[in-house]
């Protein structure tokens, strides 16, 4: 029996580069026998079983914007790609949540739920491609993820195929449920090797009136973590707490849009929201932290000024990325209080392996993009940045934290798991994988 004899011939389609790579993949090629466009859960299903019966490695694609190879099919079979699942099944604005089915895009969500002055806070860079199930695969945070949590926090329930093809629900458009193991948080974060999510039931809230960013421009690293700490004492919750070190800043500074003072080399963004009165009296608290030691304070108040500041830190790592054609950006956590070591270890990192590097990210998450450029021609500058990397795993291993915040480890981090989890907590993790994917069949090699 082929796999055309499971699901319409119109949903398999020619095994084309799109979905062979991650759109900003670091070259890494996958290949697959089949690429199939389920347009319905019976259909995913269908071909689960299909593969499962005749051991054909499936590899679950979203919008391909996942920075850890994660849908890169790097066994062959058979790609799953979930555009074209992609209704809304439910919206339901006045209470507050949202039945989607995994192929809609994370921008999609954001607009229908901003039509209705309700937001789906997770904010990943990506959003006009990234999809749900991706999101949800990879339990993706982004800026405001400080104030509102990652994805995950946003999931009430999923829908999902695991194998040998069943259809299962986990949770659903229920705000608690403590019932069993939490399996529906086990599918989160899992990377499409567990199970393929076909839709989800997600939270949403009200939006808030308004939104006030404070940013804070220092002479150097020290002085703006500084500031960091000093909003967190002061007790008011920001929305958001980014950091964008001297050497980005060099590089993307030119477009910001109210001007880098001469002297500055760290920049800090915060943000506070609410009722007109809650952000109003946050972003004074935000201005009081952040004056200290400052050489410049900037607290844009038009709608459009801020959505542009929002613009500019969306657009940075592509200001980044231009400086020689070619940047590893990983997403390292580490405490709050190694954020220090991070800024001032990711450039001695740098400077040991010869390649330009810089840090910027999600401060108040101790979630930190350290990047190493490489030009993608010079083969030896590209190692010399991968080796940093893998420096950069030790660094944030010794400091107590994780190598991956938000993009997981897919392909590109594979074998930095282990060190992490420890023995015992890896082959629970490999015990995990084998109770949902006996065959293994599910991205094989990713996440671990
Ligand atoms: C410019 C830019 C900015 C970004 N900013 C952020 C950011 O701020 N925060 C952040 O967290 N990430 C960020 N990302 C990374 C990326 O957008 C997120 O990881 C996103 O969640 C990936 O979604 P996707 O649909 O593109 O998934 P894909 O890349 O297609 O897949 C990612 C993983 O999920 C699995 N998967 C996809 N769909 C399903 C499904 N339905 N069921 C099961 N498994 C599935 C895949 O197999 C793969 O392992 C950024 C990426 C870019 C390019």
């Amino acid at each position: 029996m082929d796999l055309a004899s499971v699901i319409s011939p119109e949903a398999i389609v020619k095994p084309e580069g799109r979905f062979l790579a991650d759109l900003m993949g670091r070259g890494v090629q996958g290949t697959a026998d089949a690429v199939v466009l389920p347009s319905t859960t019976e259909e995913v299903a269908a071909v689960m079983r299909w593969c499962y019966d005749n051991e054909v490695p499936l590899t679950a694609r979203g919008g391909g914007t996942g920075l850890a190879g994660g849908a890169i099919p790097v066994g062959g079979g058979v790609v799953v790609g979930f555009e074209r699942l992609n209704r809304i099944r439910q919206f339901d604005p006045l209470l507050w949540r949202i039945h989607v089915d995994a192929g809609v895009t994370t921008g999609d969500v954001q607009r229908l739920a901003r039509e209705s002055g309700l937001r789906f806070p997770p904010d990943p860079g990506a959003a006009e491609i990234s999809q749900i199930g991706g999101n949800i695969a990879c339990n993706a945070g982004g800026p405001h993820a400080f104030k509102y949590g990652v994805t995950g926090h946003w999931v009430t329930g999923l829908e999902a195929v695991v194998p040998p093809g069943e259809i299962v629900t986990f949770g659903g458009p229920l705000r608690k449920d403590v019932a069993g193991y939490d399996l529906k948080s086990l599918l989160v974060g899992s990377e499409g090797t567990l199970g393929l999510v076909t839709s989800a039931w997600l939270r949403l809230v009200p939006a808030p009136e308004l939104e006030l960013p404070v940013v804070g421009l220092y002479r150097n690293a020290d002085a703006g973590i500084g500031a960091i700490e000093r909003v967190l004492a002061s007790g008011v919750v920001p929305s958001a707490i980014e950091y964008v070190d001297g050497v980005m800043l060099s590089y993307s500074g030119g477009a910001y849009p109210f001007g880098v003072p001469e002297d500055a080399a760290f920049m800090v963004i915060t943000e506070a929201d609410g009722a007109v009165p809650e952000a109003r009296r946050v972003a004074a608290e935000l201005r009081e932290a952040l004056a200290e030691d400052a050489v410049a304070l900037h607290a844009p108040e038009e709608p459009s000024d801020v959505a542009e500041l929002w613009r500019w830190r969306g657009s940075a790592a592509f200001a980044v990325l231009a400086q020689r054609g070619g940047a590893y950006s990983e997403d390292i956590a580490v405490p709050l209080d190694r954020l220090r070591d991070v800024a001032r270890e990711t450039l001695e990192i740098g400077a040991r392996h010869n390649v330009h590097a810089l840090s910027f990210g999600h401060a108040g998450d101790g979630n930190i993009h350290s990047t190493f450029l490489f030009a993608p021609e010079d083969l030896d500058e590209e190692a010399r940045a991968d080796d940093a990397c893998r420096e950069l795993f030790d660094l944030a291993l010794r400091l107590g934290g994780s190598v991956s915040g938000e993009h997981g480890i897919g392909w590109l981090k594979r074998g930095q798991l282990e060190p992490q989890l420890g023995p015992v907590g890896y082959d629970l993790h490999l015990r995990i994988k084998r109770a949902f994917d006996p065959k293994n069949l599910l991205n094989p090699g990713k996440k671990r």
